[in-house]
């Protein structure tokens, strides 16, 4: 079979024609915190003897990699509380040295940054998302469930002492946070972190329904609209997030609405698991096993089976949230497939 070569290498190009340069990693589906939107109090994790090592993680990024994947988040669950994360994103960050990768990311909760931010910059790590719904305390242990805000307050001043750009991510809870995104965002603009709002989705079965938590990222806009002047901007970080300028605050501000403003068309971001599958889309099934390839025909069998992958990348999502009690999109949590 022929195939397109571009700048010397053989790019991953999906059914519709999108160019996947975005790979985001979950190395584990495992978490010292249970969100409320994002696992149940009583999750049951994927057996440890099912989770790619760290070399086979770094493997998988090889292959991708040499196919024209500029970008790598590591993500999870909470990537940090796994031994040995820092060192992986060493062996990835390599790339970075030699120019074959253009970034090398990660999402946290942060409650291990403090500990972790200098190693991170170390590997070639230059910014981090750090999620925090809420700066209360009282708030945040209870979104969180058990969580302590001042750890993570101190792990994004760490990161920031460290030289890491932070972003921090909120995922706008009607009733629960709505009322501290104006404080959110004033306290980043003074701190001089980046701020994206973010849609609670359907994923996976939590305790409650999402139906009572659902803000539509839209109102929230238009409220912040009648506060400040917004102005869109143009800029793509290789993500979902569209962005305004807050004028009056000498910041930005990234809205990713998974429900309200479909962003599929511009995709160009796979997902793997910790246990080695390749999910083409948050919101689908379509996956291929890349550890048994991996495991049983080496780098060549992966390369091919990347190609096929490519084949099963739907158009869209078709996320829903309005309908009370409704079974959620998929089964997987965002833990497993990596956020
Ligand atoms: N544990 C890390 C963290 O919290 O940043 C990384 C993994 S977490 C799954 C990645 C991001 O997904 C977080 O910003 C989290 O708030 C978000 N998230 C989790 N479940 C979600 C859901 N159902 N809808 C929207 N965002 C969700
Ligand atoms: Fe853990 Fe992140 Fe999910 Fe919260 S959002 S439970 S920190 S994986």
């Amino acid at each position: 079979m022929s195939q397109v070569v571009q700048d010397g290498v053989r790019p991953l190009i999906d059914g519709f024609g999108r160019r996947i340069t975005y790979l985001r990693i979950s190395v584990t589906d495992r978490c010292d915190l249970r969100c409320r939107y994002c696992m149940a109090e009583a999750m049951s994790f994927m057996p440890r003897d099912q989770i790619l090592s760290l070399e086979e993680i770094a493997a998988i990024a090889d292959a991708f990699i040499a196919r024209g994947v500029r970008k790598i988040r590591l993500t999870g669950g909470e990537p940090l509380i796994r031994k040995g994360v820092p060192e992986l994103a060493g062996i990835i960050g390599r790339h970075i040295a030699n120019g074959d990768l253009d970034e090398l990311t990660l999402t946290t909760n942060g409650t291990n940054l403090a500990r972790t931010a200098p190693a991170l910059v170390d590997a070639g790590v230059r910014r981090v998302n750090v999620s925090l719904d809420s700066r209360d305390p009282e708030r945040f242990r209870h979104i969180t469930r058990w969580g302590d805000v001042d750890k993570v307050l101190e792990g994004i001043a760490a990161a920031k002492a460290a030289g890491l750009r932070v972003k921090i991510n909120m995922v706008a809870l009607k009733g629960l946070n709505e009322d501290e995104i104006e404080p959110m965002l004033r306290w980043c603009a003074d701190e001089g972190h980046d701020l994206t709002l973010i849609e609670t989705m359907p994923l996976g079965m939590i305790d409650e329904d999402r139906t009572d938590r659902y803000l539509p990222l839209d109102q929230v806009r238009d409220t912040l609209a009648s506060r400040f002047t917004l102005t869109p901007l143009a800029d793509r970080t290789g993500g979902p997030a569209r962005y305004h300028r807050v004028e009056e605050l000498d910041t930005r501000i990234g809205l990713i609405t998974p429900l309200t403003e479909n962003f599929c068309a511009g995709c160009n971001r796979v997902r793997i698991t910790a246990t080695g599958r390749l999910y083409m889309c948050l919101g689908h099934d379509d996956k291929v096993d890349l550890k048994t390839a991996l495991r049983s025909g080496g780098p060549e069998a992966l390369d091919a089976l990347l190609d096929q992958a490519m084949a099963l990348k739907p158009l869209r999502h078709d996320f829903r949230i309005d309908e009370r009690e409704a079974a959620p999109a998929v089964v997987r949590h965002m833990s497993v497939t990596g956020g």
